[in-house]
């Protein structure tokens, strides 16, 4: 897999570069929007990580030329901190996802990895774990075939975990994707929901032969959870 990494930040650059390398991706690099944009034009690239703030020519305008030329790769874009209108602006010029500096370079990854599963449609809109279905589009929850009635922030944290079956998944990981901004956030409250999950999401036939079938959200000590499947 090959990676477009646009960042002028010599030093973030290269620890980017470096964490792509450790991971597998081939890495193409540029540190301008115009260089970049060049790049994601002629380049067989798979995904992009894009800072917005780029001299020449900004991240921003690069992604809007992308999307209106028609290139669909997915893009995840790197924003200033505490600067919300770049997340939306991003977002509405087509980013597929944002991480804020600073940020830990193992969930670049892993949002890297959830990106080019998407688009390579490993992963369709309903996500499946074992016997748990999730269907991003309608929000419809099952569990071995039978509903379930989830609060907003169950769906979220359950989402979450869902499009990463088997990979561990930290408090604060969930905490951030859960919580909007001005949101008092609070990671004890994770523990609550996925409590709460677990019980939700247990088959009706609480057989020792259903519940070998289903899948569960183990707790990682001291580092988060893990959706296991069965
Ligand atoms: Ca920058």
């Amino acid at each position: 897999m090959r990676i477009l990494l646009v960042e002028d930040d010599t030093l973030l650059r290269a620890q980017l570069r470096n964490a792509l390398h450790g991971a597998g991706y081939t890495v193409d690099e540029a540190d301008n929007g115009r260089d970049a944009q060049f790049l994601g034009d002629t380049e067989a690239v798979d995904a992009v990580v894009l800072d917005l703030g780029l001299p020449v020519v900004d991240g921003l305008t690069v992604l809007k030329r992308w999307r209106a030329e028609g290139r669909n790769m997915p893009v995840l874009i790197l924003t200033a901190r505490d600067n919300w209108h770049e997340k939306v602006a991003g977002i509405d010029a087509g980013a597929d996802d944002y991480l804020t500096k600073p940020f830990h370079l193992e969930e670049l990854l892993a949002r890297l990895r959830a990106l080019i599963r998407r688009a390579s449609g490993q992963a369709s809109a309903v996500l499946q774990c074992g016997d748990w279905s999730l269907d991003t589009r309608s929000g419809r929850v099952t569990c071995a075939g039978q509903p379930v009635t989830l609060t907003a922030h169950e769906y979220k944290v359950l989402d979450y975990l869902m499009h990463r079956p088997g990979v561990l998944v930290s408090r604060a990981e969930l905490t951030e994707h859960i919580y909007a901004q001005d949101f008092d956030r609070d990671s004890n409250t994770i523990e609550v929901f996925v409590g709460r999950l677990r019980k939700k999401m247990l088959p009706p036939a609480a057989s020792s032969a259903a519940l070998a079938d289903s899948a569960r959200i183990e707790t990682v000590r001291g580092m988060g959870y893990r959706l296991v499947p069965p």
